[in-house]
């Protein structure tokens, strides 16, 4: 077994230890691999490991590994943008991705609808935190940007997304992580769309903490792939 594949194996055994812990079954949640700065030699290593879904956060570099990992890969591969998306790179986005979840304006949700030729599965991201360095929809405008993107065709919002802050401590990012949650419960309860189900939350440094507190996708690199290169 390469380290890629048995990382992948260390990171599944605590995503069900988390999600044990939380009274949940392992299989709600679903691991995407983050391949930012990772080759596709890397990447198939990953996928030999058993992971089908696969994350990329810039759409310049995703344009020639996806077509690369792709053609390394023995099986079908979900690639998932997780960056933040300029409306002037959706085209491109639409063809290399199957879930976006990035999505924070409006603007961006309409150019994703008309430029998509296929069913797209979005997620909105938010700035649970308010934190002014953090990208992500205020919560307070969430409902109104959600009953815009259920009338735009190609587009099916499946949840929520968050990027906690920047802690040492993963203890202090529960409430950030807890904030999405209700907020999903919020959506449900306003009844605007009974598809947003999921919460894309939790990254190396909280992913435990994230899945205890619902997760159901979690975005994970370096514990997979080892530290960056700065
Ligand atoms: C890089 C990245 C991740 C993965 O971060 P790690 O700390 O390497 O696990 C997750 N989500 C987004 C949006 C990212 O850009």
């Amino acid at each position: 077994m390469t380290d890629v594949a048995a990382n992948v194996a260390r990171v599944r055994e605590r995503i069900a230890a988390a999600a044990r812990r939380a009274a949940r079954r392992p299989d709600d949640v679903t691991l995407v691999a983050v391949t930012k700065g990772v080759d596709p030699p890397r990447i198939a290593a990953a996928v030999a490991g058993g992971v089908t879904d696969l994350g990329e956060n810039r759409v310049q570099e995703a344009e020639v590994k996806i077509p690369a990992a792709n053609a390394l890969a023995r099986r079908p591969l979900r690639w998932h943008m997780v960056g933040h998306l300029q409306r002037n790179k959706a085209k491109k986005a639409v063809a290399l991705f199957d879930v976006v979840h990035s999505v924070d304006n409006s603007a961006l949700a309409q150019e994703l609808s008309r430029r998509t030729a296929r069913m797209l599965d979005v997620l909105v991201q938010v700035n649970v935190a308010g934190a002014a360095q953090q990208r992500g929809i205020a919560p307070a405008a969430l409902p109104a940007l959600l009953r815009t993107i259920v009338r735009l065709p190609g587009l099916r919002v499946v949840g929520l997304m968050a990027i906690a802050p920047l802690t040492g401590d993963p203890e202090t990012v529960r409430p950030a992580f807890r904030r999405l949650r209700e907020l999903r419960d919020e959506v449900a309860r306003l009844d605007i769309a009974e598809t947003v189900i999921h919460l894309s939350m939790g990254m190396t440094a909280d992913f435990a903490v994230a899945v205890e507190e619902g997760a159901t996708i979690v975005r994970i690199g370096r514990a997979i792939f080892g530290e960056r290169p700065l």
